[in-house]
């Protein structure tokens, strides 16, 4: 492990959001990476759809880790290319979609969920700091996906980011029954308020850790130890102190050990608590 902690810590943690295809196209050896991760006793988590046709290769992939169950959706990323600022988000991102596109992704993205058996729908949302397509676009993705996880009994992951009040509003109206998780939490009180209202865990991410984030630590004790979860974002959001480098799975451990000590718990504690969560989430 590059991580300083002893193999022991990774014993029953859990990492409840991360892009194994988005690590792989970097380039980084993932399969190494959970196969020392579970000889470790590393408990699993789920592993999250980019794209609305990616759940069919990700099965397959995933097929000899028990542990890593599958989410699949469309997030506001696929309502197309920014129709207000340019970005420089990766090209499948970029191009721009019609009404009548999405339409026809979203079919395909529902025949997959059911031929493989996703267990969540996620990540879901809205993103108002990258403009993706439009808001129309980023509704109806949103809302669609939401309506189904009602329909299929599924809970949803969700992404939000500087559309805190819309979020909240579409929480609050579709539900779904089951609930869900609020991805990489950004300690938006608004977003929390509907969110426990309709029963979500609050999963935060390696920005936890960022020296400038005292307002995000301070939310962190704000949130019911029975909501809590904990989630790298891989390959994203690298936690200090391996800030700078790719982020996988096993660097999760870091952000326990902030949260821990914020909390004013042991890590072994904290660990017990999460996975008692996570376990409570899988079995709605
Ligand atoms: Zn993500």
């Amino acid at each position: 492990m590059i991580s300083s902690f002893p193999n022991d810590a990774y014993r029953g943690l859990i990492d409840s959001h991360f892009h194994t295809q988005s690590m792989l196209q970097r380039g980084m050896d993932v399969f190494s990476i959970y196969d020392r991760l579970f000889s470790c006793g590393f408990a699993g988590g789920i592993d999250i759809g980019c794209t609305h046709d990616d759940l069919p290769e990700r099965k397959k992939l995933l097929e000899p880790y028990g542990f890593i169950l599958l989410a699949g959706a469309m997030g506001p990323w696929e309502a197309g290319k920014s129709e207000v600022k340019e970005t420089d988000i990766e090209a499948e991102f970029s191009k721009t979609k019609s009404m009548d596109q999405l339409q026809t992704e979203l079919g395909i993205l529902r025949q997959n969920l059911e031929h493989c058996k996703a267990r969540f729908i996620g990540e879901i949302g809205l993103d108002y700091y990258w403009e993706y397509g439009n808001h129309e676009k980023q509704h109806l993705l949103f809302e669609t996906q939401m309506k189904w996880a009602s329909e299929m009994g599924l809970c949803v992951l969700i992404h939000d980011r500087d559309a805190d009040s819309d979020v909240a509003n579409v929480i609050r109206r579709l539900g779904p029954d089951k609930g869900g998780v609020i991805h990489c939490f950004d300690g938006s009180q608004t977003v929390l308020d509907a969110a426990l209202e309709r029963g979500y865990y609050i999963s935060f991410a390696g920005n936890l850790t960022y020296k400038n984030n005292d307002n995000l630590r301070q939310m962190l004790r704000c949130v019911p130890m029975d909501r809590l979860l904990l989630e790298t974002d891989a390959p994203y959001l690298t936690p200090v102190p391996l800030r700078g480098k790719p982020n996988t799975p096993e660097y999760v451990v870091h952000t326990y050990a902030c949260a821990a000590e914020v909390l004013g718990v042991s890590l072994e504690d904290l660990k017990q608590r999460v996975l008692e969560n996570f376990n409570g989430l899988c079995s709605r």
